[in-house]
């Protein structure tokens, strides 16, 4: 029987390599996304580095972030961001976890992300901080506990994006796409931001520019032109993910058959 998620699971190993291919993911972070058909389910990856994501990594978990069909595969331990903002915000449907370089100086000061171009309100005006340290106190600063996840959706709130002090960024959107779109401008943001502050005065986006300039990136056409691109480059790079669902180790070859040689 053919699989009906299969082109959601190509899309989602997609999404993976781009995010690392554009260097927002490295070994750690992780993309998820909303089952289409069952609101209290969401596919992700199993325990494997963004970039080497292929479709039959992708797993199906429920919003507790529990396998749906039992597997010893290792699994990401922070799961618990994923299933509890889909839990928390039913207009989330896809969800980004980082560690991206650009964010670190911000997430380590406690200084506020600003969009400081057009494309940097993808992030929102001013994203809101959580600090694991307040409620749950000595952690290794991994959210792996249900209640740890809750209280990061918590401190989210209506925002697309969420600092984690000391850790990373958490991120939801309307898709897989618009997910990515908002990381992958949202760096660029903090970047700009971060290089323009040793230069001068910063001046943001004002809040009515913000919430204009947010659009842009909820228009298909845009979202098309980037996804085209970031795909061509990933393809450039031969990243492009495998089609199908592979079995998830090869067989050892028969020894035996092994040429001569000359
Ligand atoms: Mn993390």
């Amino acid at each position: 029987m053919p699989d009906p998620l299969a082109e959601l699971r190509y899309e989602l190993a997609l999404a993976n390599r781009i995010l690392a291919n554009e260097d927002v993911l490295d070994a750690f972070g992780h993309v998820s996304v909303r089952h289409p058909k069952d609101p209290n389910r969401y596919l992700l990856s199993c325990s494997r580095a963004p970039e080497l994501v292929a479709p039959g990594d992708i797993m199906e978990y429920t919003l507790d972030s529990q396998l749906v069909t039992k597997s010893e595969i290792p699994l990401y331990s922070e799961r618990v961001i994923h299933g509890e903002i889909f839990k928390a915000r039913p207009d989330v449907m896809a969800v980004v976890h980082h560690h991206a370089p650009p964010f670190m100086p911000f997430v380590i000061t406690g200084t506020d992300y600003v969009p400081v171009f057009h494309l940097g309100a993808t992030g929102g005006a001013k994203p809101p901080f959580w600090d694991q340290r307040h409620e749950f106190g000595d952690t290794n600063l991994l959210v792996v506990k249900p209640e740890e996840g809750a209280s990061l959706a918590r401190a989210m709130g209506k925002h697309w994006m969420v600092l984690m002090n000391r850790h990373g960024v958490t991120l939801g959107g309307t898709s897989i796409r618009d997910v990515v779109f908002r990381a992958i401008f949202s760096c660029r943001n903090a970047e700009f931001l971060l290089r323009a502050k040793a230069l001068g005065e910063i001046k943001p986006l004002s809040p009515g520019e913000v919430e204009k300039a947010a659009v842009i990136s909820t228009k298909t056409t845009g979202q098309a032109r980037a996804w085209e691109l970031w795909t061509v480059r990933l393809d450039k790079a031969g990243g492009t993910p495998p089609r199908g669902v592979k079995a998830k180790s090869k067989p050892k070859a028969k020894p035996g058959k092994a040429k001569k040689k000359r």
